[in-house]
């Protein structure tokens, strides 16, 4: 059972169940005959990611001088966006030029060739001991 949008040549427009492709379309209700029309595109109810950490405002003219509506909203909007990406981590990008500025890395951020596993590593655990003696398994 296949569903089509049909037309009569007075307009009237109608929805029909037919049993296949090469059905006969029926006639409509006024009795003129029907063509076959094409179905409409529904666009509503599609899931959005929302806006990015990008297109999140970063100056304080962006902001609106603060404007503790526009800045509440944006909060609302990045709160959603974290929760999503800590769901699908490839939505979040490349938040190394960021994480090396954050946390640990605050009073000395992460330069350009540093050995960023070993100190990352250091940072979180104190010692990195374990790391360099782990030996990867051979198959
Ligand atoms: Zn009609």
């Amino acid at each position: 059972m296949i569903s089509y949008d049909l037309k009569c040549k007075e307009g009237h427009r109608f929805e029909a169940v037919l049993p296949s492709m090469f059905s006969d379309n029926p006639d409509c209700a006024c009795g003129a005959g029907t063509s076959r029309i094409p179905s409409r595109v529904n666009t509503s109810g599609m899931a959005s990611a929302g806006p990015s950490r990008d297109e999140m405002p970063n100056t304080w003219r962006g902001t609106h001088s603060g404007d503790k509506d526009f800045v509440r909203s944006w909060h609302k909007k990045m709160v959603k966006r974290e929760k999503l990406e800590e769901k699908y981590p490839e939505l979040a990008g490349d938040r190394r030029p960021v994480l090396a500025h954050e946390g640990a890395f605050e009073a000395a951020p992460v330069r350009a060739g540093d050995a960023l596993a070993t100190q990352m590593a250091k940072e979180t655990f104190g010692s990195t001991a374990k790391a360099e003696t782990k030996k990867p398994k051979k198959p």
